[in-house]
């Protein structure tokens, strides 16, 4: 269960992750039966909590347990690591508190913590920065309990040496802090301005057949693999109807634009998506009935089975479900 907690707490505060910790939990008690389980239930009971690559190598983590370890997770980093969805970090920190193997699991807060009290003004998302704090964080961790000094010092970093208002003067290690003796604290850690956010305009084709809507499953390589939504047209710039490009079969009379949605605006770490919904009437047509679109089509009892992003949520909860 330190494996399941780690992945969930990769991109997620504690109090967002709980719950679903408990609902995996719950449903998957041991590897075996995450293993076991279909891809769509475990995108569906994660989704909300966003980064649903993390699921999707967590189930194939699971089937590579299951079938290659016996159901057990290896335990060590170096065989940790080669796991999907493992990288360094949690391969150290499931290492050192499930295994006691004496290694540092440098996150974040630890990056910060070891650059205030050694004064490291290099940039910490650089590689080699990262390099030499976990070297030093290699020469402090102890042999008896590693678990408990890697936690204790993440949970230093996110109580005490806080971002941008640590917490010094009640520091136990304030003599020995280079940053507080020489006053850097509020400039340490150096990291580098991240790059700008960028844009997508996506329009979403609502089209409803005999009270059921047509859904496809996202398939190319990029965010929300595996999750349902719309037919979707993705334009470079906000996109008037008579503009939108639609599918040959969608511009017979047979379907009639009848709304436009307000934009939707959903932001993730690396992009902006700027979503509008086009609903669709469908007027039978008896020569041709049938809808060439990759979708299928779902009630709205069935679109509740369905994993889907938290942007499809919004819009299916407010118009739909
Ligand atoms: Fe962090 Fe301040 Fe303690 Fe240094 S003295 S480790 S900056 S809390």
């Amino acid at each position: 269960m330190i494996w399941l907690s780690e992945i969930i707490l990769q991109q997620t505060r504690v109090d967002q992750g709980l719950p679903y910790y408990h609902r995996f939990v719950e449903k998957y008690p041991d590897v075996t039966s995450l293993a076991n389980a279909s891809l769509q239930d475990v995108l569906r009971l994660w989704q909300g909590l966003g980064y649903y690559s993390r699921a999707r190598n967590m189930h194939r983590c699971a089937e590579i347990i299951s079938e290659k370890h016996n159901g057990k997770l290896p335990e060590t980093s170096a065989e940790l690591i080669k796991l999907p969805g493992i990288g360094p970090y949690t391969a150290a920190a499931i290492a050192s508190i499930a295994f006691d193997e004496q290694i540092p699991s440098v996150d974040g807060n630890v990056l910060r913590v070891i650059s205030r009290l050694y004064g490291i003004e290099d940039d910490i998302s650089l590689p080699e920065t990262q390099k030499e704090i976990k070297k030093i964080a290699l020469n402090l961790i102890p042999a008896d309990n590693p678990g408990d000094f890697n936690q204790a010092l993440m949970e230093f970093g996110a109580l005490n040496c806080l971002p941008s208002r640590p917490a010094c003067n009640d520091c136990p290690v304030n003599k020995n802090c280079d940053a507080f003796l020489q006053n850097t604290q509020h400039r340490i850690p150096v990291k580098r301005p991240s790059k700008k956010k960028r844009d997508r305009f996506f329009n979403y084709l609502v089209v409803t057949i005999r009270n059921k809507y047509i859904l496809q499953k996202r398939k190319k390589k990029d965010i929300w693999h595996s999750l349902y939504e719309f037919p979707l047209i993705e334009t470079k710039k906000p996109c008037p109807p008579d503009e939108l490009h639609l599918p040959s079969c969608m511009t017979k009379k047979s379907f009639i634009l009848k709304e436009i949605s307000p934009e939707y605006k959903h932001v993730l770490s690396h992009q902006i998506i700027h979503a509008a919904f086009f609903t669709f009437e469908y007027l039978p047509d008896k020569k041709n009935e049938s809808f060439p679109e990759s979708g299928s089509l779902y009630s709205p009892e069935e679109i509740e089975a369905l994993p889907r992003s938290i942007l499809i949520d919004r819009y299916l909860r407010e118009k739909i479900i």
